[in-house]
């Protein structure tokens, strides 16, 4: 086990913010993760586990336990099935990074994870909060999380029906809470299939890019990967060290889902205060998703916003991004964003990166 002291958190994560860990271990394997975990119990260590550093924001002020980097497969961890195989497996460690598994199953012309083209982060981190977009999400093809018990060191196997997923969400974020370190994830792929492009957004761009339905399975698989990239690019929603609106860990605030009643109130409010127009929503089961982004450009923090070192993305309403300030300031500004949203529209909104202090 190579434990380091003060090891500088910032290079560490997306947004490129946060201060020295007391330890900080890299784990590229099973046996490392436990031995980390045996050493921080024994010295009595609050443990965080960083995975791509895409969804966390660190304190100025550091970490005063010891940060577990999880690169369990990091470097040629991903395991791809038979070529052949009508519905292929993928298996990969936790610190494998997420696009290398999603373009190797789109060279190999698999269907099932093309829509999630170009997210940062790794592996481990796409069972947490069901990863998704564009329509698709993680819970469609992964069969197992394999996870080791923090507490107990004992393994532990899930299937998809047992991780509870929901929309961006799963037993990990709720009442299994910082009770596992994920170790390894597979996935179940499909072979000459169609890819669904049921997004509007997405399928308008596609349309516009080539046609689907002449293309063989695997070229539009391709299609939609190269389509998808296009699209986040355009919202500075890949990683870029050349774009400043890149250094974000993405969406910043979860869309809200409110239940019928709740948007019917919204949408009194919006108008008895003078708002022009329908307020932007879709449907999810009984109740209605509407898009933080519309919420927090309305309370009047537009694209292109700027307040001391952060600000809100130029090309994204939902993205902060770090324009070479502190922790301090984004996280400043992410309250100012939730208290004007809740004064506009009494809707409070729920950050989605973990903030660690
Ligand atoms: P967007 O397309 O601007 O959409 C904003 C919101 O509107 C999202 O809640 C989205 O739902 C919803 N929406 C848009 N069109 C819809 C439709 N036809 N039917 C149902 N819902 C619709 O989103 P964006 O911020 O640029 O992100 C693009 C995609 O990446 C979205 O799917 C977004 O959820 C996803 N994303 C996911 C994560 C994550 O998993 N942590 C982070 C960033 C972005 P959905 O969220 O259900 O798509």
């Amino acid at each position: 086990m190579n434990l380091r002291e003060n090891v500088r958190l910032a290079p560490y994560t997306t947004l490129e913010l946060g201060g020295p860990a007391r330890y900080f271990v890299e784990c590229a394997s099973e046996s490392e993760v436990r031995a980390a975990l045996a050493h921080a119990a024994a010295h009595e260590l609050p443990v965080f586990v960083l995975g791509g550093g895409s969804n966390v924001v660190f304190a100025d002020e550091g970490f005063r336990g010891l940060v577990l980097h999880v690169a369990i497969g990091r470097d040629q961890g991903i395991a791809f099935g038979e070529r052949d195989a009508a519905a292929p497996e993928i298996s990969a460690g936790a610190g494998a990074d997420w696009d290398t598994l999603v373009r190797g199953a789109v060279e190999r012309g698999w269907t099932g994870v093309e829509c999630l083209s170009g997210i940062p982060g790794s592996v481990g981190g796409t069972p947490i909060q069901n990863v998704g977009a564009y329509g698709q999400e993680i819970a469609e093809t992964l069969v197992r999380v394999t996870c080791l018990d923090r507490a107990t060191l004992e393994r532990r196997t899930f299937t998809a029906r047992e991780c509870e997923f929901g929309y961006r969400d799963s037993r990990f974020k709720r009442r299994d809470r910082g009770r596992y370190v994920v170790l390894d994830v597979t996935l179940q792929l499909r072979r000459d299939t169609p890819p669904r492009v049921r997004y509007p957004e997405l399928r308008d761009a596609v349309t516009r890019a080539g046609s689907l339905d002449a293309a063989a399975p695997a070229d539009a698989v391709r299609l939609v990967r190269q389509t998808v990239l296009a699209l986040r690019r355009s919202k500075s929603m890949v990683l870029d060290a050349a774009d400043p609106n890149a250094r974000s860990a993405g969406s910043f605030f979860m869309n809200p889902v409110l239940s019928r009643a709740a948007f019917a109130e919204l949408e009194q409010r919006w108008h008895s205060t003078g708002g022009a127009g329908a307020i932007p929503s879709f449907a999810a089961g009984d109740a209605v998703k509407v898009p933080a982004a519309w919420l927090v450009e309305r309370a009047g923090f537009v694209k292109g916003y700027r307040r001391g070192g952060a600000g809100v993305s130029g090309r994204h309403a939902l993205a902060l991004v770090n324009l070479g300030g502190t922790s301090a300031e984004l996280l400043a500004l992410a309250e100012a964003i939730r208290a004007g949203v809740k004064g506009r529209f009494g809707i409070t909104l729920e950050c989605e990166p973990e903030v660690v202090r």
